[in-house]
């Protein structure tokens, strides 16, 4: 995801690499997802929910991470207040600094690494936890799309709480994310597939859309998921795209 600008360094930052990406840790991005997590009721509850959200963002950026490195392209990660986010960094080029020009079809493949990075740590769970005695029971998101979970019989809540959220996250936010709005992955995956089909056009066609499905996710989120964070954030998305519409609309 890439929602906002980079939050600045604070001295509370966590840092750490991993593979040689160097990867920051904002406070704030503790606080947002204590918020969002703030259902769950006892303390190991919500350590759980952190544990499992700082896991599955960070896998989802990596996903991202490595996919600009194999196109040569260096990069950092930060976790903060609006998720996480990749930022591609500059590499020494003859006597200055340059960014690696990425064709369209490189794009669509750096960003759907993030999703797929995630349903690649969601299958590994299932497995996981088949290993460590969890029967894999079928289960729905909305009702609709089936999704497997992992249930524990002998009553261990910990472990059901952890894998069920687990997957929960890293499909149902993998989906999510795949919504062609911008600037999620879906919607930069729309916008360089229409650009590469309609050089002219394209990228006003990929701002209509984000609009569209944007304003449907914000009330489908509020009306059947009961979720104010969703119809915040995709509300906001729409009207973001809606703006970016007007920016260019003298500009064909
Ligand atoms: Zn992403």
């Amino acid at each position: 995801m890439n929602l906002f600008q980079i939050s600045p360094p604070t001295r509370f930052d966590l840092r750490f690499s991993i593979a040689g990406i160097p990867v920051r840790v904002h406070p704030l991005f503790w606080l947002i997802a204590l918020l969002l997590g703030s259902t769950s009721r006892s303390i190991w509850g919500v350590l759980i929910w952190l544990v499992v959200i700082f896991i599955s963002i960070l896998v989802h950026e990596l996903g991202h991470a490595f996919a600009f490195r194999r196109f040569g392209q260096p990069s950092s990660i930060i976790l903060h207040f609006s998720g996480g986010l990749t930022v591609p960094e500059s590499v020494p080029w003859g006597g200055g600094y340059a960014n690696v020009s990425l064709t369209p079809n490189q794009h669509i493949f750096i960003s759907l690494a993030g999703p797929g990075a995630g349903f690649l740590l969601a299958v590994l769970a299932l497995a996981v936890g088949a290993a460590i005695g969890g029967t894999i029971v079928p289960a729905t998101i909305l009702g609709i799309i089936p999704i497997p979970m992992i249930l524990f019989s002998d009553g261990n809540n910990l472990l059901n709480q952890f894998f069920v959220s687990f997957l929960w996250v890293n499909i149902f936010w993998g989906l999510i994310n795949l919504l062609p709005v911008i600037p999620l992955d879906g919607g930069n995956v729309c916008r360089y597939f229409l650009i590469q089909r309609d050089p002219l056009n394209g990228l006003r066609t990929s701002l209509w859309i984000s609009v569209v499905i944007g304003a449907l996710a914000a009330v489908g989120g509020f009306l059947l998921l009961d979720s104010i964070y969703m119809a915040f954030l995709f509300g906001m998305l729409a009207f973001q795209s809606f703006q970016l519409l007007q920016g260019i609309a003298g500009r064909f």
